[in-house]
């Protein structure tokens, strides 16, 4: 299908008809995993420069944004979360050897919204290179960061690491990382393959904190600021909170 039918089909409510033979031959392009994200009110992003006239984000975490992503108003739908797991295949195939390919034993990723796309993906590997691959879930601790993988895992398996979204180098797919190098205490750790797979990526940084690459499916120019440092504020832009009365709206400008 070519791109301009695949966005009409989801504007058109048609998103859970989309297959991933659909994109065969080719990547699912940024439109249109915008118009899949849109479809469940889970994407904005600023349009031009910073003014006064159009607001911008106020985050959960206080931080202040020129975009928002929601992956998980698409990921809970297994069709959907399958059909973009795909794509993150495609992006394996593409930055990693058919014979490393060949050598991984196990996915990680962090709870929660990355579980189901890892899990998705760690069984596309197992059809297509080993039956045996495991799909790992690195738990939150009592702080709220993915730090636990329980029951350790085989020291002579080769670990891909995946997240859903990234916003910086020090988050969750860099505890998911430590977490696989780790959940075996003092015994050996597992490998872990020097590249890891963002579906969503909305950072600056494309290496974890220990220089191993980050290949992002979806790359988006979205950053978060300190609301003391924030662009958007210095002209006078209201910060608000996307998803409160009809912020959402405004945000898009359709209010
Ligand atoms: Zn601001």
């Amino acid at each position: 299908m070519k791109e301009l039918a695949v966005i009409e089909t989801v504007k058109n409510g048609g998103v859970f008809a989309l297959n991933s033979s659909d994109f065969e031959g080719r990547r699912m392009t940024i439109n249109e995993v915008v118009a899949i994200l849109s479809a469940f009110d889970a994407f904005w992003q600023y349009q031009g420069d910073p003014c006064v006239q159009k607001p911008h984000a106020l985050l959960k975490s206080g931080k202040h944004s020129n975009g928002f992503i929601n992956c998980k108003e698409v990921l809970d739908y297994p069709l959907l979360c399958m059909l973009l797991a795909h794509e993150m295949l495609k992006e394996a195939k593409s930055h990693l050897a058919q014979d490393v390919l060949a050598t991984i034993g196990g996915v990680a990723a962090s709870a929660y919204s990355a579980l189901d796309p890892g899990f998705c993906l760690a069984w596309l590997l197992s059809k297509e290179y080993n039956h045996r691959i495991k799909a790992f879930k690195a738990e939150k601790d009592d702080k709220g960061n993915p730090t636990i993988i329980r029951g350790g895992i085989d020291p002579s398996l080769n670990v891909l690491v995946i997240n859903e979204l990234m916003t910086t180098a020090s988050g969750s797919t860099w505890e998911t990382k430590q977490a696989v190098l780790k959940t075996n205490g003092d015994k050996p750790a597992p490998k872990v393959l020097d590249k890891a797979i963002v579906l969503m990526h909305r950072s600056k940084d494309f290496q974890l904190p220990d220089g191993s690459l980050v290949v992002p499916v979806f790359h988006f120019d979205i950053e978060n600021f300190e609301p003391e440092n924030c662009p958007y504020c210095q002209v006078g832009s209201q910060a608000i909170k996307p998803k409160v009365g009809n912020n959402w709206n405004i945000l898009h400008g359709w209010a």
